[in-house]
């Protein structure tokens, strides 16, 4: 007799919440409707589009005005693309934020772009960083083979008044109480379902309480699917595309890593959000 595999989670009744995706990505553009239906049947109730660059800022704007109490907005220079910046990115970005309800976002650092930048790309990230505490507002951080400068900046100023998001977080887990002393937040989501990233299991597992959200970081980081989810978009290059309505997989991976219920990961996560990104939300 063979037995059969569980089925999926009824997650019908369960309200998540995306943390940091790209809806205004090319790749996306085309099926965005069916994106959001997909999104809105797995039960999100709130997806916030982080920009990455200047040209982006009018489609992520465009897009959260367009559905208005689900999408919610962030504006800012991604690490990857500094060096298309105006010489006025700086005043646009103030005058966007002093327009309407937005965050700061994506910023970050990145120590794999080998192009020379690195001391602009710091620059260009502190100058965001320091604008979103000026103004109180929630910024959303990129980190990769940067860890120790990262660790070094955020440990050393004070805790930011609205709250930190670094999202994929990869970093070391033992900085995980410090950081959250610092009003940081992270987030989890593709990278979670590999099994075979530990480091992404055991910084799920000792996040602390109320400091840990889901993302889909859509399209990039596409979680693996269990056999009984359905691959719904792929790229040019035939790679599965990420989407916001995978966020409830990621959520049960992080209930069975936590030991947690999904329901009480789904209402935590959500509740991070709304309670983090409140400054987005009109
Ligand atoms: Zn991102």
């Amino acid at each position: 007799m063979t037995i059969a595999p569980p089925p999926p989670p009824d997650t019908q009744n369960l309200h998540w919440a995306d943390a940091h995706s790209h809806l205004q990505d090319p790749r996306l553009a085309p099926r965005l409707d069916d994106v959001l239906s997909r999104a809105r049947a797995a039960g999100l109730v709130l997806l916030h589009a982080a920009a990455t660059c200047e040209a982006d800022w009018p489609t992520v704007a465009a897009l959260a005005d367009a559905h208005p109490g689900l999408v919610i907005a962030s504006f800012g220079l991604h690490p990857w693309f500094i060096q298309e910046k105006s010489s006025a990115w700086l005043r646009t970005l103030r005058a966007l934020l002093a327009d309407r309800p937005a965050g700061i976002g994506e910023i970050g650092l990145d120590g794999r772009m080998n192009d020379g930048l690195d001391a602009e790309r710091e620059a260009v990230f502190l100058a965001q960083l320091d604008l979103s505490c000026e103004l109180a507002l929630p910024a959303s951080v990129h980190c990769r083979d940067a860890w120790g400068r990262m660790l070094d900046l955020l440990l050393h100023r004070p805790p930011h008044p609205a709250g930190l998001l670094i999202h994929a977080y990869s970093g070391p887990p033992d900085a995980l109480p410090a950081l959250a002393e610092k009003n940081v937040f992270i987030s989890f989501g593709g990278t979670l379902t590999r099994p075979k990233n530990a480091r992404a299991r055991q910084n799920a597992r000792q996040a602390p309480a109320g400091r840990f959200l889901l993302e889909s970081d859509a399209p990039d980081l596409p979680p693996d699917l269990p056999d009984h989810l359905e691959p719904f978009l792929s790229g040019p290059d035939g790679k599965l595309l990420s989407e916001p309505a995978y966020i409830p997989y990621a959520g049960q991976i992080l209930a069975d890593v936590r030991g947690e219920s999904l329901a009480g990961i789904a209402a935590q996560t959500t509740a991070a959000a709304r309670r983090l990104f409140a400054p987005l939300i009109a």
